[in-house]
């Protein structure tokens, strides 16, 4: 386990993933009924940006850097309030040290009746991230792989709930992988929301991933990527994608507004771009 997401906090992708699991947290805060929130590859939960590691690589300077400060459009403030409202109160004097995961993004936006579980391999990133949530009887924090997790604790117990599945892609066979744990969490807990973050990069088997979740017969699954660069030249990171089964009514609607905005602000070449689309749903019905 090389992957430490120190260096690639509050990126290009964290954002979209983060600005769109803001969303989906909201929208299930429209019902008083309790839900969970199951975050099966859940890092550290918050990240100094001043530390020596985030600073080495510099990424979120091209990610939420360019957002922070930004004087926004009407529309695209409302809806990315609640995930930079939670940045700027962990920022308390303004400037941007600490930037927080999915786990303290999540948290910041539950009520008291909602709970959160958190999944973590890496034994010293476990540690941290159970350091961070010490005492907090909302959450429990568990050194566990993630995969298994989605398995065995789904369905919650709250009988609602928000998975977010997101992890690092170093390893042969991810997106398979991805597709077939979903396939079985699904068949578990078929009325939950799902969030699974892919990487877009040079060679990436998107059109088969794609396919393979339109070959799941599941009524409504929705896609947005975002790419700030083209892929052509680098084997890095050009963009990034999510996957969300049972979105919100809404959500469409709001990433029609969101992407063309990330897009504008996160561009890194000419060739930045983004696509929002049924993979199974509301077009095909
Ligand atoms: N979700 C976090 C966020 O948005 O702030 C970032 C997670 S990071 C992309 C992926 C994390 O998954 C890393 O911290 C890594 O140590 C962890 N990890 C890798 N394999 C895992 C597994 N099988 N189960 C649980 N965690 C795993």
């Amino acid at each position: 386990m090389n992957y430490r997401h120190i260096y690639h906090a509050g990126n290009f992708a964290d954002v979209l993933k983060h600005a769109v699991l803001a969303r989906l947290v909201e929208y299930l805060k429209q019902k008083d009924k309790a839900f969970r929130v199951l975050d099966t590859h859940a890092g550290i939960g918050l990240y100094d940006l001043s530390s020596e590691e985030a600073q080495k690589t510099g990424e979120w300077l091209d990610g939420i850097g360019r957002l922070i400060d930004e004087p926004l459009p009407a529309n695209v403030a409302s809806l990315l309030a609640p995930y930079l409202d939670a940045i700027k109160a962990l920022n308390p004097d303004g400037g941007l040290t600490y930037y927080p995961g999915s786990p303290k993004l999540a948290r910041g936006l539950l009520r008291l009746q909602d709970r959160l579980s958190l999944m973590e391999l890496h034994p010293a990133d476990f540690e941290e991230l159970h350091r961070n949530f010490d005492g907090d009887f909302q959450t429990r924090a568990t050194h566990l792989d993630g995969w298994l997790a989605m398995n065995a604790h789904l369905p919650p117990k709250e009988k609602r709930g928000l998975i977010l599945v997101d992890p690092p892609f170093e390893l042969e066979g991810e997106y398979r992988r991805m597709v077939d744990n979903f396939a079985k969490a699904y068949r578990k807990f078929p009325t939950g929301v799902y969030c699974l973050w892919y990487p877009l990069k040079n060679g990436a088997p998107i059109r088969e991933f794609h396919n393979a979740f339109a070959e799941l017969e599941i009524p409504k699954i929705l896609c947005a990527e975002l790419s700030v660069k083209g892929d052509r030249d680098s084997t890095g990171l050009s963009g990034s994608g999510l996957i969300i089964v049972n979105p919100p009514y809404t959500l469409k609607g709001e990433l029609e507004i969101l992407l063309p905005f990330l897009e504008e602000k996160l561009a890194q070449d000419r060739f930045a771009n983004t696509r929002c689309f049924w993979i199974r749903g509301e077009e095909q019905a």
